[in-house]
């Protein structure tokens, strides 16, 4: 009999939950809304709630959990930093699901880089020496992988935060304190904002790129859009020399409006593009459970 596990992608919209085999195949399903703003509590029921559903009448022999955020993955907590949860910060995760699951082993980690383990363990990363993930979503995410060291997480918890270099000095302001990130040019919130900023209009970002070809502005907003992407992956390239730069979230299903533009953006404007290939993450919305799966998987 394969084992299974119980894999959780918290969200600042969603709770993705899934029980896993050691195939990564998922076996069972269960969504909630985080409901994120009304805080730590209920969104610790809302999870408590997932997993119930899910381990009812099923031998679990882990459960793994993806959460924005910095977390101490040795002691499964929220640090400073809790990410668009209201009150998430220094949320003792491990802690409050042992009290509910006991006998159960805990495991967390940030969600990015839960979603990069699953793109490495069976996605569009399998077998590569090493890769850079990017989510691109509400927000942006990231991931440094490698297979000599594994996800790099850094001295205190907080590396890979590539949402947060910055593009623009002085640029937007970023719920992070700083201005003029990453994340205020190129997560799905910020072609919204250039949008409304060139037309004072708000408009979805997905319909922004469908009317890419009949509205000049929309034109404008998504041209700026493939130029910061695509010089932020030049400056990735630089630093790290990764075997891919794979990115994923849900910008992504807009991708046959901006992709080969933003491939063609890098190969034209990077110094060395080559030895660095651009790359579509396999599994957008079921990456975050599959890959806390499988840390859950690893650690027991
Ligand atoms: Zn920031």
């Amino acid at each position: 009999m394969m084992r299974k596990a119980i894999g959780i992608d918290l969200g600042g919209t969603s709770i993705y939950g899934g029980l896993i085999d050691e195939k990564g195949n998922i076996l069972k399903r269960s969504i909630r809304d985080s409901q994120a703003q009304q805080g730590r509590e209920k969104v610790l029921e809302r999870i408590f709630q997932v997993i119930d559903e899910l381990i009812e009448g099923e031998k679990v022999e882990a459960i793994g959990i993806g959460s924005p955020g910095f977390i101490d993955v040795n002691e499964g907590k929220v640090l400073s930093i809790g990410g668009n949860i209201k009150d998430w910060a220094y949320t003792d995760i491990r802690g409050e699901l042992e009290k509910r699951f006991k006998d159960v082993p805990i495991f967390v980690e940030n969600d990015a880089n839960v979603a990069a383990i699953c793109e490495a363990w069976l996605g569009a990363a399998k077998g590569l020496h090493s890769f850079i993930m990017l989510t691109l979503g509400t927000g942006v995410g990231g991931g440094i992988y490698s297979q000599e060291s594994g996800i790099w997480h850094g001295k205190n918890y907080q590396g890979a935060e590539l949402g947060h270099v910055i593009l623009y000095p002085n640029g937007r302001q970023c719920n992070c304190g700083q201005k003029g990130c990453v994340e205020q040019y190129i997560s799905g919130n910020a072609l919204e904002k250039t949008y409304y900023e060139i037309t004072g209009r708000k408009l979805k970002g997905k319909d922004i790129f469908k009317k890419f070809s009949e509205d000049e502005y929309a034109k404008k907003a998504v041209k700026r859009y493939i130029e910061d992407l695509g010089t932020y992956l030049i400056s990735i390239k630089n630093i790290f020399d990764p075997e891919a730069i794979i990115i994923g979230g849900g910008v992504i299903n807009s991708k046959e409006y901006w992709w080969n533009d933003v491939v063609k953006y890098y190969k034209q404007n990077c110094n060395n593009p080559r030895g660095t290939t651009i790359l579509p993450a396999k599994y957008l919305n079921d990456s975050g459970m599959i890959g806390a799966a499988k840390i859950a998987f690893d650690n027991i």
